[in-house]
């Protein structure tokens, strides 16, 4: 944990306080003042810098939280896209499937120059994708690198299913370690979404395991503690990202 974790910066997130940045500088585009705040809208790097991998993956439970109450942050897209034209300071790189119901910016309630994004059909990764990852943790300075899958994924369940059409029968093919790998006891049909979502849980744990042995550079950042490699999945019913 780092050495703010206990003094308040997981209440007052950093995200929190870009709002509020974001706010003021609303305030002072209205010809109310404060014109030196107008380009703090966005993260900066001394506040990305604060953070913790821990912090910011507190700070993406209660954007979540904040979505699942419908009490999102009013995001100034037009101040944000102001802040970060000319350098960006993302906290988190994020691995998300293409299923047009899981957008992780919306998900945790997070503006533009905040996150990194990748989403490809059931959140699989492969050389570009680790190159990506690569880029915005040793590059760029991302904490975080995030797999969120998502229940009743149907990559997941076309998988179980033996699907087969174009290059998505490739694509597919990837999920498939994943099957006899997930413990479950009943119906292991892609009909039951017991065991599909039970599939797609596996395949973040495996995915996660496979950004670890197929990337050293992560590797090292998350054993050198400058980064951590999470899980998630996402619950199209109810809106809630579970992480773990
Ligand atoms: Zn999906």
């Amino acid at each position: 944990m780092c050495e703010h974790s206990s003094n308040g910066l997981h209440r007052r997130s950093l995200f929190k306080r870009a709002a509020a940045a974001s706010a003021l500088a609303a305030t002072s585009l209205a010809g109310i003042g404060v014109p030196s705040l107008a380009y703090a809208a966005a993260m900066t790097r001394e506040q990305r810098d604060k953070m913790s991998p821990d912090d910011i993956i507190e700070s993406f439970k209660e954007g979540n939280r904040r979505f699942r109450d419908g009490k999102m942050m009013q995001h100034d897209y037009r101040a944000q896209k102001r802040a970060t034209a000319t350098g960006q300071f993302p906290a988190a790189v994020i691995l998300s499937c293409i299923d047009s119901r899981t957008p992780a910016e919306i998900l945790l309630d997070v503006g533009i120059g905040e996150t990194f994004n990748a989403r490809i059909a059931r959140n699989i990764q492969n050389d570009d994708i680790l190159g990506s990852m690569e880029f915005a943790c040793a590059v760029v300075g991302a904490k975080v690198v995030l797999v969120m899958g998502h229940t009743a994924c149907g990559a997941i369940r076309g998988a179980i299913d033996g699907a087969e059409l174009g290059n998505l029968t490739g694509l597919l093919d990837k999920i498939k370690p994943a099957i006899p790998r997930t413990k479950y006891d009943g119906d292991r049909s892609g009909s039951n979404y017991d065991f599909v979502d039970a599939v797609a849980r596996t395949n973040v744990e495996m995915t996660m395991e496979q950004i670890r042995s197929n990337s050293p550079v992560l590797k090292k950042l998350e054993d050198d503690g400058e980064i951590k490699i999470a899980g998630s999945m996402y619950h199209l019913v109810g809106g809630e990202v579970e992480f773990y």
